[in-house]
């Protein structure tokens, strides 16, 4: 029996589920990939196999595994006695780096999780202004918490119409009371979400987002969608909050926002920020930031807010993120990497198509032309998205798959374009063996 069975069968007798977080099981294999190191952008599991990880830790590893400035700076902060719960200086160094790449961002506060990130922000726009109810895109995702549960993995026949999307809940166990606090438009549908704002606006606290819907594989805001965030929820008194827990610094420092050229009244930002480590941050304008404890009357504390090893992790990513270059690097693996992938599927004859900007992206299967919601993405051939993923994981090229409608994978700056050839490679003969099964 290999390592990894039997690790799977011992967890089962004290994890729920078997594992430590519910979406770590990949359904295309059965069971999580149980990994014993990872440098760069590889990773070995128990049974020594050597992997490409184009999951990349659901994107909180930009850098690659075990990048040696991220280690040094957690490192320091143990020899220093890592005590939590102060405050020291460098919370101040990271929150001017960060106040300086984000375009939004005039104050900033630390959290562990993007979860936490958003609930908080959530928790600030409605003690701002006064109002409780929000304006959520259909389908995109903003962490566990109760509030942004609904109208998440909703199957494809549970839609309900683009006028009046489903909330289906994403959980059991979430108190309906808060769907009543949503109002919600698909992604990209512009005149549905002028009629929204002009219909709800008034009761409505904050719109909120992926700018860039990374939780879907890759999908851009149009034009005049953007155009219509921009302006119409400040005329309603609305907030506009951008989600970058999983953008930010994936297609350049300041995120999608900087991308687009929006800047959003507050953001979110996670996963990359900490370099691997728990680190999540929400901030934006001042005058709004001063709505919080101690200056004001909204609530965000917790003990291990603002750690000093993942602060100093999230010192030294950032500083990594700005250094020159690094972007150009991450295009050209990107543009290797999605353009060779295309070329393989047409060769190959299957109906796929790959969306990506910067280090992430998405791979549709029997979705004709540009995937441009979430009512396009869950309409893709997921059996066949699976078996991909098998054969890929079979030819030493991990995808994770998330177990709902569609996944989002990712590539390291770690990766060579030497090493984008060798996935390329080995996903040309996982591809061929998928074609002919
Ligand atoms: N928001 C977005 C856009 C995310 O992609 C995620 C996680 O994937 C979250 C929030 C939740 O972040 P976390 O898993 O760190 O709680």
């Amino acid at each position: 029996m290999s390592r990894v069975t039997e690790q799977f069968a011992r967890a089962q007798q004290s994890l729920a589920g078997g594992v430590a977080s519910s979406t770590r099981v990949n359904k295309a294999l059965g069971h999580p990939l149980y990994i014993a190191r990872g440098q760069g952008c590889e990773v070995w599991d128990l049974d020594g196999t050597r992997y490409i990880d184009l999951c990349c830790s659901h994107g909180a590893t930009l850098l690659g595994h075990g990048d040696p400035r991220v280690t040094a700076a957690v490192h320091e902060a143990l020899a220093a006695g890592a005590c939590c719960s102060y405050e020291n200086e460098k919370h101040a160094e990271l929150a001017e780096l960060l106040c300086q790449a984000i375009p939004c961002l005039e104050r900033v506060r630390f959290t562990g999780s993007g979860t936490e990130a958003v609930m908080h922000t959530l928790r600030l726009a409605r003690a701002y202004t006064g109002r409780t109810k929000i304006l959520k895109i259909e389908g995109h995702f903003h962490g566990y918490h109760d509030q942004m549960m609904y109208s998440i993995g909703t199957p494809a026949d549970r839609l309900g119409t683009p006028e009046s999307p489903t909330a289906w809940p994403g959980s059991t166990g979430l108190p309906p009371a808060l769907a009543d606090q949503l109002v919600l438009v698909p992604y990209n549908r512009t005149d549905l979400l002028t009629a929204a704002i002009e219909k709800h606006g008034h009761e409505l606290a904050a719109v909120i987002l992926e700018p860039i819907y990374y939780n879907a594989g890759c999908v851009l805001p149009e034009r005049e969608f953007l155009e219509c965030l921009t302006t119409l929820p400040g005329k309603h008194g609305m907030l506009l909050i951008f989600d970058e827990v999983l953008c930010a610094f994936r297609m350049g420092p300041g995120g999608a926002q900087e991308y687009l050229g929006v800047t959003p009244d507050l953001c979110t930002v996670g996963k990359a920020v900490g370099g691997g480590f728990p680190l999540s941050v929400f901030g934006g304008k001042r005058e709004i930031m001063a709505r919080l404890m101690p200056q004001g009357d909204c609530q965000h504390s917790g003990t291990y807010n603002g750690h000093p090893t993942v602060v100093a992790a999230g010192l030294a990513a950032v500083k990594a993120y700005r250094e020159p270059g690094f972007y150009e690097h991450i295009n050209a693996v990107g543009e290797r990497l999605f353009g060779g992938l295309n070329t393989i599927f047409q060769k190959h004859g299957v109906a796929a198509h790959v969306q990506g900007l910067g280090a992430r992206f998405g791979v549709y299967f029997g979705v004709g032309g540009q995937v441009r919601s979430y009512r396009d993405a869950v309409r893709h051939q997921r059996e066949q998205m699976l078996r991909f993923i098998k054969a890929a994981i079979d030819h030493g090229v991990y995808f994770h798959d998330y177990g709902g409608a569609a996944c989002h994978h990712g590539f390291c700056h770690a990766m060579t374009l030497k090493q984008a050839d060798e996935t390329l490679q080995r996903l040309d003969d996982a591809v061929r063996a998928m074609a002919i099964h």
